[in-house]
Formats: C-alpha cells, structure tokens, sequence
C-alpha cells in the first residue's frame, strides 16, 4: 500500500511538532517554510556581515513545557538546553535576589529564597502568598477566562510593589502582555503549573546554541531519515479548495503541490491570506480567526568591547528592560573578547513608534545601570528586531476564539501557538498544536494513536491544596 502524503505549511516549532509524529507513523511528509531556516518566530537570522546566525530574540522555555521538551528530545538537541534552577533579580536600587529551590515539597519549595527576595516587604510576600494559595484553590473554571489577571490582583489585595516587582515581570515575560489584558486563566496556568505544582517546574532553560541550530539541521535529518522532507525558502501563496476539500497548494515558484492531507502551521492572520474567501467568509472557525490581536516584543542586541559581569539570565526590576541575556556564558563564546548581551522588552507596544537609536539607547541605560562592568564598556556592534506581531494576546474572551486543531476542511488540519491548547503563546503551545493538529491527521487515515506527553506530576503539599 503506498504511503499517505502530508504537506506541512511552516516551519516553525508547530510545523516540526507536526511533522515529526507523522514521518515515525510512516506519512510522506513534506515541509514548505518560507525562511532559510526552520524555528520560525523562534528562530535565528544569518548575519549578511559575517554569516554567524543570530536569534532574533531570546527564547526560554521551563520545565514545565513537557512537549517542547519531547520534541527536543526527539531532536536529539535536549541536551542543548541548559536548564538553571536559579532565577535571578535585580531591582533600581541594585537588590540583587534570587528565586531557587530549598528542599521543601511544593508548592513551598521556593518558599526560602522568596521570603530572602530583598525588592519585597512582609506585606507583599504575605500578600503574594495569599493569591498563590487562591490560584490553586482556584480550580478551572469559565470565569477566569472572563476576568483580567490585573482585577483578580486587585480583588485578592495585592500590593503595587507586589505586582510591579514580582507578578507583572513573571506574566509578561510568559504571556506577552500587560495584566489589563491577560485572563486569569492564562495567569494561573503558568504560576501553577510553572511554580507551584513541582519542585523543578520552574527550572528557566535557555538555549546553548542559536535556535535557528536547534531546529533546522536536526528537523532535516530527522524527516530525510525516515524518507520524509523539508524546503526552505519555500512559500506556499495559496491553497485551491474543491468541495470540502483541499484540492492543492500553489507555491511562489509556480509549482502545484496535492497531497492526501494538509497542515498549516501559519500565524492565523497568514492562514487567511492563502485561503480563498469563499472558503472563510462566514465560517466562524475562520471568523473568530478575523478577532484575534498579536502583541509585539521587541530583542535589542549589544556587542561589548569588554568582559562584563553578568549572570546567564538576569531579570530587571523597575526599569523598561525586562530582561538580560549573557550570550557569551550561554553560548560559550571565547571569554575575554568582548560580550554579547541579548535583551528583551515584552509587550513593547509603547514602542513602536519609537526610532531604533533612541531604544538601543534606553536599553543601554538600561544595562548599565544594572551592571557596573558595562558602565565603562564600549557598544561595538548593535541590532534591533521588532516583532510587532509577536503573540497572541491572551485576552479575556480569547479562549472562545482559539480554533480546534481539526478545520472545517475534511483534509486540512491547523497547528500553531494560537490553536487551542489551553497554553499561552509560547514554543509549548506550539508543540502541542503540532502534536495535536498530527494526531487529528492519524485519525483521519484510520491509524488513530494518542500522542500525549505526561504533564509534570502534581507533588507534595500542591496535591492537596490544587482543586481540580
Ligand atoms: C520576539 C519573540 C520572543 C519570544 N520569546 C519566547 C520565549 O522566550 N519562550 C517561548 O516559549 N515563546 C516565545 N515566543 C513565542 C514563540 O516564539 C511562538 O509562540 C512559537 O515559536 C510559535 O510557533 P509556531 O510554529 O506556531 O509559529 P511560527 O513560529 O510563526 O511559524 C510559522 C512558520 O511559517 C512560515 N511561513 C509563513 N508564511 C509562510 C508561507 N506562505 N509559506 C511557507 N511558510 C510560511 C514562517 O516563516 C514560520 O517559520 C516569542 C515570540 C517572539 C516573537
């Protein structure tokens, strides 16, 4: 019997989540990405000038994020990921703390190192507390994806010192947005889930390579393997619909692909584009698509002349930088030539009109005033890259809006961060779009087989404080 064919649409995190599964399950799978490496919006650009791939932006992950991590361990790349069991602040007044396990079962585990945390007084620790216990005793209920993560903060009395210093960093840097427009649920999902549930949950990874090596050549050998495969530089323009059907893509190039089943794993606003109207005009698993919003980050990198002290990874307190990311340690580049520093601005979208040179230099202000050995250091190389459609906000409402990985279509099914995972917009979202989206697809060639990953189990004192 001959193989069944798929053509994957994107090659971002989703587009390999989808691929992988179905090149193990015997599919012919073909993979169209559009840029010359794969990882999409977590990915690396070349450098015109000397070639070296750059990450657009930083990315982290947790250990929480289980399908990432399958996925990168179906890679081959896991271990490319330096997990710290140690996440480090540091406020404008030059308080340096950490938040790192003590030993104690969870949700108490990190309980020492938060009492220790110097930006905080006793009245927003005990506040913060307070709201954790409540996030736990929460449950999962329809109502969190009604109301902001900033009205729940005021109607369980939260300091504003306690939500400048401690709830919107952790928040924006793992849901994008500001408190005023994040439910609940999306909120409570990453503290207990990434904080309260398991003792090494909260464990922050970075990568040790460029993302773009993360991805590209292990997805490549991975597909080429088991007789599948990938273009780069590939860009599908549209897709021709018969009846309910996908009939073909049509690529930039000219050429016409068919195939027993497709997969897009397009950002939605992209996904609209290459269908005919005719399809998604009316159709509300398509309209809901036209309401989803996208918010912007921005990555601002800076080459040094000089070694400069700084941890890994180091978020800032107070200042419009969120945080700091020592290339140089986490990539091990030789020590003593200079450094490479990689910022981030979640949520920028106060800056989006603002010129490049004047957010190189808030940013570098920024930097200096949290690191002394950059004060007298010498910026000898910058870049700037804006994603003004960075991630889906994670609006009140917006649950009703995530589409099913299954699509109208009988042959087309969709992944990408913004489906309906239950996750905020993060590279595990994406990986669990893709394992869904190919499970949708087993089943659909009778060959149905779950693809789930084991969630990090519920431990210690969390079990009987978490209302399921
Ligand atoms: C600046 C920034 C920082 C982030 N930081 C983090 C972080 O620290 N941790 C985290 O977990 N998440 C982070 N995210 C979110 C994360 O990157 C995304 O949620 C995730 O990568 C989305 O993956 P995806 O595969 O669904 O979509 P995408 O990555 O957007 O993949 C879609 C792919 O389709 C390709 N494509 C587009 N059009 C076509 C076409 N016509 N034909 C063929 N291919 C096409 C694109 O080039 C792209 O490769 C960040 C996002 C941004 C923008």
């Amino acid at each position: 019997m001959s193989k069944k064919s798929v053509a994957i649409i994107g090659g971002g995190v989703a587009g390999i989540a989808a691929a992988l599964p179905l090149a193990d399950a015997g599919f012919d799978v073909t993979l169209y990405e559009k840029r010359p490496l794969l990882g999409g919006r977590a990915s690396s650009y070349i450098d015109p000038h000397t070639g070296e791939r750059l990450d657009e932006c930083q990315h982290g992950t947790m250990r929480c994020c289980v399908y990432l991590a399958d996925l990168l361990e179906k890679l081959g790349v896991h271990d490319q990921i330096d997990y710290h069991d140690v996440l480090a602040f540091l406020d404008s007044a030059g308080n340096y703390s950490e938040i790192k396990g003590c030993g104690l079962p969870a949700p108490l585990h990190t309980s020492l190192s938060f009492l220790a945390f110097k930006s905080l007084g006793l009245r927003d620790k005990i506040g913060i507390a307070y709201a954790m216990i409540a996030m736990l005793r929460a449950g999962k209920r329809p109502e969190h994806h009604q109301e902001t993560i900033a009205a729940w903060f005021q109607r369980h009395g939260q300091t504003p010192r306690a939500i400048q210093r401690f709830w919107r960093p952790i928040l924006i840097s793992a849901c994008n947005e500001e408190l005023e427009r994040t439910a609940c649920a999306y909120a409570f999902k990453i503290f207990v889930e990434g904080f309260l549930c398991h003792p090494r949950a909260f464990h922050f990874g970075v990568p040790k390579v460029p993302l773009g090596s993360l991805y590209t050549e292990p997805t490549l050998a991975y597909l080429e393997k088991r007789g599948s495969g990938a273009f780069t530089r590939a860009i599908v323009d549209s897709v021709e619909v018969e009846g309910n059907r996908i009939a073909s893509i049509t690529l930039q190039n000219g050429a016409v692909v068919t195939a027993d089943y497709y997969v897009s794993a397009l950002q939605f606003d992209l996904l609209l584009k290459i269908l005919p109207a005719s399809v998604t005009e009316g159709v509300s698993y398509f309209e809901n698509l036209k309401k989803m919003e996208l918010s912007p980050l921005a990555g601002i990198h800076l080459w040094f002349d000089r070694p400069i002290e700084c941890p890994p990874a180091l978020a800032l307190l107070d200042r419009e930088t969120e945080w700091i990311f020592n290339k140089t340690k986490t990539w091990s580049l030789p020590q003593g030539a200079g450094t490479y520093l990689s910022m981030v601005i979640s949520a920028s979208h106060r800056f989006a009109k603002t010129p490049k040179e004047e957010l190189l230099r808030i940013v570098l202000a920024d930097v200096r005033a949290a690191l002394p050995t950059a004060r007298e250091a010498n910026v000898v190389r910058s870049q700037v890259v804006r994603w003004p459609k960075g991630t889906l906000v994670p609006a009140p409402g917006v649950d009703a809006l995530r589409p099913s990985q299954r699509s109208p279509l009988s042959n087309l099914f969709v992944a990408g961060e913004w489906t309906d995972t239950g996750w905020p917009s993060t590279m595990e979202s994406a990986a669990r779009s893709g394992y869904r989206a190919a499970e949708y697809v087993l089943e659909a060639a009778g060959a149905a087989r779950s693809l789930a990953v084991a969630e990090l189990p519920v431990t210690g004192l969390a079990r009987w404080l978490l209302r399921r």
